[in-house]
């Protein structure tokens, strides 16, 4: 997960929520202003909360069970029925001034916490003032941390003075030499409770809380004071205390904290206080501000969208903290799930629709997305409709172009993966480094670099073709003093703005990196080895009615429809003599006519080899990038790298700052950094010696209960990929469920269908566009691995059923 220390505001968006807000900011100012008030006795704020608490609506799908640990009482929030995936707790601690509140008047709040994160949730009953006054709560806390961090690792949360309190705990387990909370999240925190603090300045839209009522429950917290210092400590001495108001604490030391508030409340100062205070102290924290949002807003997630988004961005905050304090630790799964790209996500929804609900997704990367988390660089766009690039079930209406961004793409699934509630079983930042079957308990077992290990009878493997990036194979590469990219690797604090930039390559991904790149830079050098098909990119913006068209199923899924329609209309253009071809030619060269209309430099990027055997590139800003008089295109092939430069054949030596390799992925050793062994110990690597293949794409031989998703030849020129990934996830589900129905122990295709099926593939291929060019589709033996030959539906219909005769169950 990409923590950053960053202090980010979110306008909330959409009329319904702003109807919903409108509603409860009345509602809250109404029944709770009121109340919460020096006026009104502790007891009696205490029933009125808890009476007010029973209508919280609460999500389906949790259990609520009392229990005490540490000797402190309270409740676990689990998700019903589903083992968790992760080690990890989150203990909770509520607000309520610490005079009020208790885990039932939160739990509409913790219930969601644990399904975003698919965490177990201890929330903690503490003893409340003015009956137990400082430290009581304190010690409450400590000892329920205490017992739980021998369970693995724990985030410390709490809102208002339970977020005071998490920051509290936090800098005694630092004090006391403990075991450290993998994060903090707080939300609303009060962490300065003296009179200075900053809670005499309330801000016009709080709905609920008074500075008078917040000194009064402070003063109660602090308690008498010890006889003994009575004369000269007046309880405002005590307030200051930073045990008391942890702001005024040394911070340093702390884990990665993340704070949120809204601007309509008293303690949004603390926040931002505290964010700051935080940072000066070394520690990585991330505040978030959501504008016109009130105290603990969080607490109305499930009819509030802006609450469940701040609840979503926390549990996305956590993943990646609690993944790198996790000890290693074994587990059993009914399926393992490698990767969290757009396939292992579509996989996980398939088995949870199937009702297979115990697997787990090891994801290497910091965060989910898979290419689309690894691709960051500028210009990163899909160039397939966005429509056709959301799944079938969960269309998007919310792109903001037709061909959406990388960073539009990740939020897609990540908001896919939230609302299928999938965080709680993706483990990020676990690498998977061997898969070895074991015949004689029918299971796969799993060993991670952590040391980690896992096993289940089923592996699925959506790793994706375009993991590896591939650095080119250039003398002196490694020789490069200046900074290095490869544009799979993207580092966003390099700074190329008055530098000069040289990229290799001319590919789907340089093509998009170019004109942004020639925007920043001093000069820029492009290196082309191989003159690329371009086509003019049909890019719109959506409109507003558009994206509120987009919210009717029925106009979304005819806009898909027909976009499939399109694009599938686009495959005849990989057939010599079609109308479809003659078309695409012509666009493509009216296209570079229209773009370039120097001569010369039109020569140099026409391409000598046929429309669609290298990916056909769709950009309407790479042929006027090379109008610009700081873009170079250099066609003169690379003889090496030199410590500050690039020397072409010609003796030409361009000093260049940054060297930029878009120089694609290693698809000919898919999978390679995983050792995958299957029956009798062998390697997938040894199967594969000639390269990859598999039946349909997603078994191989000897491999029982391994399903590769957008395994060899399954790659698409033309559509989108999705509409194989969804396929290929139902043929994988049906092949699992004919081995738990028959009470099998492993399924396995046959290596006589596999041969047949590679050969037939194979056959079409060599005659095809595919096989006249040097392209990431074909391995140097000349064999195309990464391409389907034909029609989708072809595909799709191919995978509507597994034939079982080509398999053997056993
Ligand atoms: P790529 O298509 O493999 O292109 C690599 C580029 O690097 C080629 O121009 C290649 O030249 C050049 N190159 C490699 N080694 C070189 C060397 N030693 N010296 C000089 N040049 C060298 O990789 P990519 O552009 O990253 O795209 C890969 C795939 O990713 C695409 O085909 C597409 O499927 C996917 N992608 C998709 C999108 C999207 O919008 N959906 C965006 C980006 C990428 P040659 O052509 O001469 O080999």
């Amino acid at each position: 997960m990409r923590v950053g220390s960053a202090l980010e505001i979110y306008e909330p968006s959409g009329i319904a929520d702003g109807l919903v807000a409108w509603i409860l900011r009345r509602a809250l100012r109404l029944l709770l202003r009121p109340v919460f008030s020096p006026k009104r006795s502790i007891p009696f704020q205490r029933r009125w909360l808890h009476a007010l608490t029973r209508f919280a609506p609460l999500p389906r799908g949790i259990e609520v069970v009392r229990d005490s640990v540490g000797e402190v009482p309270g409740e676990w929030l689990r998700q019903r029925g589903v083992a968790p995936a992760k080690a990890g707790v989150l203990l909770y601690l509520h607000g309520g001034a610490y005079c009020l509140g208790s885990p039932a008047t939160h739990r509409a709040l913790t219930a969601r916490l644990a399904l975003a994160t698919g965490l177990p949730v201890f929330a903690a009953d503490y003893r409340l003032a003015p009956e137990h006054p400082f430290p009581a709560a304190l010690n409450d806390a400590l000892g329920t941390y205490r017992a739980l961090q021998t369970q693995g690792p724990v985030v410390l949360a709490g809102d208002s003075a339970g977020g005071g309190l998490a920051l509290s705990v936090a800098l005694a387990i630092r004090d006391a030499h403990l075991p450290p909370p993998a994060a903090l999240y707080l939300i609303s925190p009060w962490v300065d409770l003296s009179p200075e603090g900053g809670v005499a300045r309330v801000p016009r839209g709080e709905v609920m809380l008074s500075a008078p009522w917040a000194g009064d429950c402070a003063r109660h917290y602090a308690g008498p004071a010890p006889a003994e210092t009575a004369i000269i400590d007046s309880g405002q001495n005590r307030l200051e205390q930073p045990e008391i108001s942890p702001l005024r604490a040394r911070l340093g030391g702390l884990p990665p904290t993340l704070i949120q508030a809204g601007t309509d409340e008293m303690l949004y100062g603390q926040a931002t206080e505290l964010h700051a205070a935080l940072q000066a102290a070394g520690v990585v924290a991330r505040c978030e501000i959501t504008a016109h949002r009130w105290h603990v807003f969080q607490m109305h997630g499930g009819i509030l969208r802006s609450a469940d988004e701040a609840i979503g961005r926390s549990a996305r905050f956590l993943m990646g903290p609690i993944a790198a304090a996790a000890t290693p630790a074994h587990s059993h799964h009914a399926v393992v799930i490698l990767g969290a790209g757009m396939s292992g996500l579509c996989m996980a929804i398939g088995l949870q629709r199937a009702g297979i609900r115990d697997f787990v997704i090891l994801e290497q990367q910091d965060g989910l997305g898979g290419t689309w988390w690894d691709n960051t660089y500028p210009g990163a766009h899909v160039d397939v409709p966005a429509p056709l690039y959301s799944f079938s079930f969960e269309a998007n209406p919310d792109w903001s172009d037709r061909f959406a961004s990388a960073s539009e793409i990740q939020a897609y699934m990540q908001k896919v993966a939230e609302r299928y509630r999938l965080l709680g079983r993706i483990r990020l930042a676990t690498r998977i480094t061997a898969a070895d079957f074991d015949a004689s308990t029918a299971r796969w077992h799993f060993t991670t670099a952590r040391g980690d290990t896992f096993e289940a009878p089923f592996f699925v493997c959506s790793a994706g073709p375009l993991n590896q990036p591939r650095w080119p194979d250039i003398p002196g590469l490694q020789d490069f003093q200046g900074t290095r990219l490869h544009s799979a690797r993207w580092d966003s604090s390099c700074n190329l703005a008055a530098r000069r930039v040289a990229v290799i390559g001319t590919g789907s991904t340089a093509c998009q990196l170019v004109a942004p790149l020639a925007r920043e830079a001093r000069q820029l050098y492009v290196f082309q080895r191989t003159a690329n098909w371009v086509m003019p990119r049909l890019d719109r913006r959506y409109t507003a009615l558009d994206r509120l068209l987009a919210k009717f199923p029925p106009y979304a899924a005819l806009v898909r429809w027909i976009w499939m329609q399109t694009l599938e209309l686009m495959r005849r253009g990989f057939d010599e003599g079609t109308w479809v071809r003659r078309g695409l030619l012509t666009l493509a060269a009216s296209h570079l006519k229209r773009q370039v209309p120097q001569a010369s430099l039109r020569a140099k990027l026409t391409p000598n080899y046929p429309l669609g055997c290298k990916r056909i590139i769709y950009s309407n800003d790479f042929f006027p990038s090379f109008s610009l008089p700081n873009v170079e295109l250099v066609t003169e092939p690379i003889e090496r790298i030199t410590a500050y430069g690039i020397v072409t054949a010609d003796g030409c030596d361009r000093p260049i700052d940054v060297l930029v390799c878009a120089t694609g992925f290693d698809v000919g050793h898919m999978l390679s950094s995983v050792r995958v062994r299957g029956l009798q110990g062998r390697s997938l690597r040894e199967a594969w010696n000639q390269g990859p293949e598999a039946y349909h794409g997603i078994s191989v031989p000897g491999f029982p209960n391994l399903f590769l998703l957008l395994g060899p030849n399954t790659g698409t020129g033309h559509t989108s990929t999705l509409l194989f990934i969804e396929a290929q996830v139902r043929y994988a589900i049906a092949c699992i469920r004919a081995v738990r129905s028959g009470h099998h122990r492993w399924i396995d295709v046959r290596a006589q269908a596999f041969r047949e099926h590679n050969d037939r593939l194979q056959t079409r291929l060599s005659g095809s566009v595919w096989s006249h060019c040097r392209s990431w589709y074909r391995l140097e033996n000349g064999r195309v691995i990464a391409l389907f030959p034909g029609y989708t539906r072809e595909y799709v219909r191919a995978l509507h059923r597994p034939n079982l005769g080509d398999f053997e169950l056993v």
